[in-house]
């Protein structure tokens, strides 16, 4: 099985100019989603996690499966005003436009072992800005983990000196 086959392009999605990787069939198809999931735990399986973030809403399909993998708690990451407790929330830019994302104030403990999870990493904005709120309530990021990083985006620039895994490369 190609995995490749499972990710579908969607051009001038969701402006012009943008060539949009949908991950729906990759979700559609049981045996390559676990075959995806497979390829990702073998990214970290070996890592001590106390926590997995993901980011709405992509980043939760697979981060909780990580989580259940890894022993280790789930933590969303969503986009301002989704969440319901008291919230920290950073701005960022956004391949197209510009976004927040939030997340519990009580989500991260001093010291935590964390995993970010996200379906795709372009510019890095979004897995930057996750980073910061992670690390400003004390958790320590111990790898960032996509299924795809789109390479020509250069995103992974933004996030050193974070350790990247990505299963697919664009
Ligand atoms: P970045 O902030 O530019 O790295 O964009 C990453 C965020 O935008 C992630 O949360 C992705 O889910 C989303 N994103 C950007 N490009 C794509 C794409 O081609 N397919 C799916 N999601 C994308």
């Amino acid at each position: 099985m190609n995995i490749q086959d499972y990710i579908r392009d969607v051009q001038d999605f969701p402006t012009e100019g943008i060539l949009f990787k949908d991950i729906t069939p990759l979700l559609n198809n049981s045996e390559a989603r676990k075959l995806m999931l497979e390829k990702l735990y073998n990214k970290c399986k070996n890592l001590k996690i106390d926590k997995v973030v993901g980011i709405e809403s992509r980043g939760f399909f697979f981060g909780m499966a990580l989580a259940d993998q890894l022993n280790a708690g789930f933590v969303p990451l969503r986009k301002k005003g989704k969440l319901p407790y008291s919230t920290v929330s950073q701005k960022y830019g956004l391949e197209y436009g510009e976004d927040e994302l939030e997340m519990h104030t009580d989500a991260i403990q001093q010291g935590d072992n964390v995993l970010l999870h996200d379906d795709v990493l372009a510019t890095g904005g979004t897995a930057k800005a996750a980073c910061d709120l992670i690390q400003s309530k004390g958790g320590k990021i111990v790898q960032c983990n996509f299924i795809m990083k789109l390479d020509f985006l250069k995103g992974e620039e933004k996030l050193v000196p974070h350790h990247i895994e990505a299963v697919l490369n664009y």
